[in-house]
């Protein structure tokens, strides 16, 4: 049944916000196809897309290597049940491990799950190795998932209080601060978890400094160091994975987002020392589902085989500069990122009126807290769609700030 062929699109927004469950505020559009860096809704108008599907469109919109592998996978096989190996899944996990510095993978179906994932194996060592140690340090600003053991991983201060009582036994710390993991460690301890660049958080980098100085402590105590790629990884930051940034390997990686270049797939990857999952510790229907085996591949071959990360490289470089030589005309400030994770700061809280005009305008950025932009384009991101998305936002910049 395609409403689209019979009501409008005023009808369709009625019937959305009268049998949709109300979770977030949504604008007055409705999307119905993609392509490449455009969405185009019901009525016909085109966006210029800087969000990617949120971090998630690294190969743009309805892409052919996606297109083929799905139609191919569902003609042949689209779920053997997770009690039995499949043919996919053997595969990607090979070219994943070869790529990484790790062994073993975890295939599931979102960043939220992997990063459950992480948490349980983490406290597994700690029952195994460190006399019962469950407590993860995270930092404050850290954004790991919505599921409750993730949403209480997470460090922000409003979600504090919000279904109580959380999943107990994550530690905030500010984030960078090397003095405030130390001060946080206890025999309790059985891992560190961190974005290497916080994603919600609205784009802090890592140091490299403190990222070493991570390692060091974790090697100390024994305890994991996790490193949430939902949204770094996958050539993202400019580089394959993040972690290659800071010249150290984590103990676990999990990957998400970018990975299914849309199709919901995720990974928890790690070495195979911490091998250590009794039968049943972990699991899920979907595990490994054979659709998101061959879409993955088909991902993970085009960003290599369309050198996506060099592209990422190239663009990252260019939009930077641009950012940087606008600082002065429109008083925005602290243009950081990586790769194709990029922000901004406004000189004023107006983040929601700029994202609303250049919604207006047929542009789509976001903006992660109150005060900053954030660009997040799809890896095949050219020149020419940085000119048009900068044109855009200066215009509304220029018409907001005033
Ligand atoms: C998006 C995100 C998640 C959550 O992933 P879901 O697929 O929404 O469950 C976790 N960690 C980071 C760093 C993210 O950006």
């Amino acid at each position: 049944m395609q409403l689209i062929d019979k009501y409008t699109t005023a009808d369709l927004l009625t019937a959305a916000d009268q049998h949709i469950l109300y979770t977030t505020n949504r604008p007055e559009v409705m999307m119905e196809r993609g392509e490449g860096m455009y969405l185009w809704d019901t009525e016909g108008k085109c966006y210029l897309d800087f969000i990617g599907g949120w971090a998630v469109t690294c190969l743009g919109h309805a892409p052919k290597a996606i297109e083929k592998a799905l139609t191919k996978q569902a003609g042949q096989l689209i779920n053997a049940s997770p009690a039995f190996y499949n043919v996919p899944m053997v595969s990607f996990a090979k070219m994943l491990t070869e790529m990484t510095c790790f062994d073993k993978v975890f295939f599931t179906t979102s960043g939220s799950e992997a990063n459950e994932g992480a948490i349980k194996l983490a406290r597994k060592h700690g029952q195994r190795s460190l006399d019962g140690a469950y407590e993860i340090i995270t930092t404050v600003n850290s954004f790991h998932g919505r599921t409750l053991a993730t949403m209480s991983a997470t460090g922000k201060d409003y979600w504090e209080p919000l279904f109580a009582p959380k999943v107990s036994g994550f530690i905030h710390v500010p984030f960078n601060d090397i003095e405030a993991i130390k001060a946080a460690i206890t025999d309790k301890t059985c891992a560190i978890m961190l974005e290497p660049v916080q994603g919600e958080g609205g784009v802090n980098v890592a140091d490299p400094i403190y990222v070493k100085a991570v390692r060091k402590i974790c090697d100390e105590h024994n305890i994991l160091l996790i490193f949430d790629e939902v949204q770094t990884g996958m050539g993202r930051t400019g580089k394959m994975f993040a972690y290659e940034h800071y010249d150290i390997e984590p103990d676990i990686m999990t990957l998400a987002k970018g990975i299914g270049g849309g199709y919901p797939l995720s990974a928890m990857l790690t070495k195979s020392v911490y091998n250590i999952f009794d039968a049943g510790d972990q699991g899920g229907t979907y595990t490994a589902q054979p659709l998101g085996m061959a879409v993955g591949m088909a991902v993970l071959e085009t960003i290599v085989k369309e050198k996506i990360v060099e592209n990422t490289v190239a663009q990252s470089a260019y939009l930077m500069k641009c950012l940087n030589e606008m600082e002065a005309d429109y008083g925005i400030k602290s243009v950081r990122g990586m790769g194709l994770l990029i922000a901004f700061d406004l000189p004023e809280p107006k983040g929601a009126e700029v994202v609303g005009a250049c919604l207006e305008k047929g542009l789509l950025i976001n903006s992660p807290k109150p005060a900053t932009i954030r660009l997040m384009p799809p890896l095949i991101v050219t020149r020419e769609a940085i000119d048009s998305m900068l044109k855009t936002m200066t215009e509304v910049l220029a018409s907001v700030l005033k």
